[in-house]
């Protein structure tokens, strides 16, 4: 028999209505045993997540704040799914009487931010008639924090062996001694690719509120066309590019056991939402450029320096000083006597002074400019390695709208095009490389 592990977002999970919309899916298909869950999300627009909530009590509790109003909410959310399931027996008030004695003692904030997914899983499993697994000591941590991936390929694995039918709650599992520790957030798409890496899925179908990938951020352009196929190369720039559909990290444990990825629509059960595979068959008919993503909130360092392509490691001694402050770069573009580091504004900004200062004492530049405000966007495509002319198309187009290009770098593996824009000209600029692209 084969195995299809199915993980649904919060949003697919925000209310009863959404809980029995969940439920059809699992049980219009034997294989799909293995189920992991996120806390509820948004049910319009202004609402909040309840992972927000919790993060709330959270701060709260831990300024010495009263609390209880924000836990109040979290009941709230939860017990109206309940009701309106006709779930009359789950312990609910007890549940919830856990959380506020451990707010009031000694809060833990990867503890709280869990406790959406621990009791929204509880919920759907006892909804769906399937086992509720708690990640917790399966899904493991090592001291530094990292994913011990081995150990819980054989933890999660043996356990899930055991049962037939199981709800495992996303976004967490646990230092080696049980503490619980959370992903960053989005992350149970993380324990998604886990879960199915551990049974050895046939299949990993991650449910939301789009139907699959789309070549460009939905908020930005009208309607942008669907991607039905993409590789995991593709997909981790994009999403880690800001195309927040999946967790970048959500990749790699699937990809090592080759199991494909579907991006499916709760909403729109129907619609066959995007695969993901290692590699693409050539009738997989696509574009030449797959998807466009951005971010903002860059800063960019940027050195000048005569002769500097004399000096041998100049460049190592600069991201040298980074690496010292932990800021990771993202792009380094180079010329001859220049040099620019791409790095995030937020991280850069509570220790640039120091590093300013360490750069002009290290490395003695003639100039070093810092500049803020600035956006990536990555034109993202396997296609582009045997297709001349996506580069010129994509400067003409930023051209055409007149918007002034900050940085350009073209990776080696010729997959991506980045280009660095004004923060306020971000959405106009992936606009017009859309329409330039895709029509
Ligand atoms: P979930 O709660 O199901 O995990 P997310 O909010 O994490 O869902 O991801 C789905 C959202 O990603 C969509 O609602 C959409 O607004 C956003 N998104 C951003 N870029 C893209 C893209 N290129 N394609 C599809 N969705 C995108
Ligand atoms: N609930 C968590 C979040 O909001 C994790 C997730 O949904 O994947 O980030
Ligand atoms: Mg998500």
């Amino acid at each position: 028999m084969s195995i299809r592990v199915t993980k649904f977002g919060g949003t697919s999970l925000a209310s009863a209505e959404q809980f029995r919309k969940v439920k059809d899916i699992i049980m219009s298909h034997p294989d799909r045993r293995y189920v992991v869950a996120s806390a509820p999300g948004k049910r319009f627009s202004e609402d909040i997540k309840v992972t927000d909530l919790l993060n709330s009590s959270f701060r709260l509790a831990a300024s010495g704040e009263d609390f209880h109003p924000v836990l109040q909410k979290i009941h709230d959310r939860f017990f109206d799914i309940l009701t309106e399931l006709e779930i009359l027996d789950f312990p609910l008030d007890e549940e919830i009487e856990i959380i506020a004695a451990h707010l009031g003692t000694s809060p833990n904030a990867d503890y709280l931010a869990s406790r959406g997914e621990y009791l929204n899983s509880k919920i759907l499993a006892r909804f769906l008639g399937y086992t509720f697994v708690d990640p917790a000591g399966l899904i493991l941590f090592d001291d530094n924090g990292n994913l011990d991936s081995t150990a819980t390929r054989n933890k999660l694995g043996s356990r899930l062996s055991e049962v037939e039918r199981a709800v495992v709650a996303g976004f967490y599992g646990s230092y080696y001694d049980g503490t619980v520790k959370t992903f960053s957030r989005g992350g149970s798409d993380i324990t998604g690719s886990l879960v199915a890496m551990s049974v050895k899925a046939d299949i990993y179908e991650n449910w939301t509120d789009v139907s699959g990938m789309l070549a460009a951020d939905p908020r930005i352009v009208e309607d942008p066309a669907p991607i039905e196929y993409i590789s995991y190369q593709e997909l981790r720039e994009l999403s880690y590019m800001g195309a927040s559909v999946l967790h970048e990290d959500a990749v790699f444990p699937v990809r090592e056991s080759g199991i494909p990825i579907n991006i499916r629509n709760t909403n729109r059960p129907e619609d066959p939402g995007t695969m993901i595979m290692a590699k693409l068959k050539p009738e997989m008919s696509r574009n030449t450029v797959t998807g466009i993503a951005g971010k903002k909130g860059f800063s960019i360092i940027q050195i000048e320096k005569a002769l500097m392509n004399n000096e041998i490691g100049y460049v190592a001694k600069l991201l040298g000083i980074l690496a010292k402050y932990e800021i990771s770069f993202d792009h380094v573009p180079t010329g001859i006597d220049t040099v620019s580091v791409v790095v995030d504004t937020d991280t850069l900004q509570p220790v640039k002074r120091e590093v300013i200062h360490e750069i002009f004492t290290e490395l003695e530049p003639d100039t070093l400019f810092v500049e803020n405000g600035i956006s990536l966007i990555a034109v993202v495509g396997l296609g582009m390695i045997r297709t001349k002319g996506v580069a010129a198309r994509t400067l003409k187009a930023i051209s055409d709208a007149d918007i002034n290009i900050r940085m350009l770098d073209q990776g080696s593996s010729e997959l991506n095009i980045i280009l660095g824009v004004n923060d306020n000209d971000y959405e106009k600029a992936i606009r017009s490389i859309y329409h330039e692209l895709w029509s």
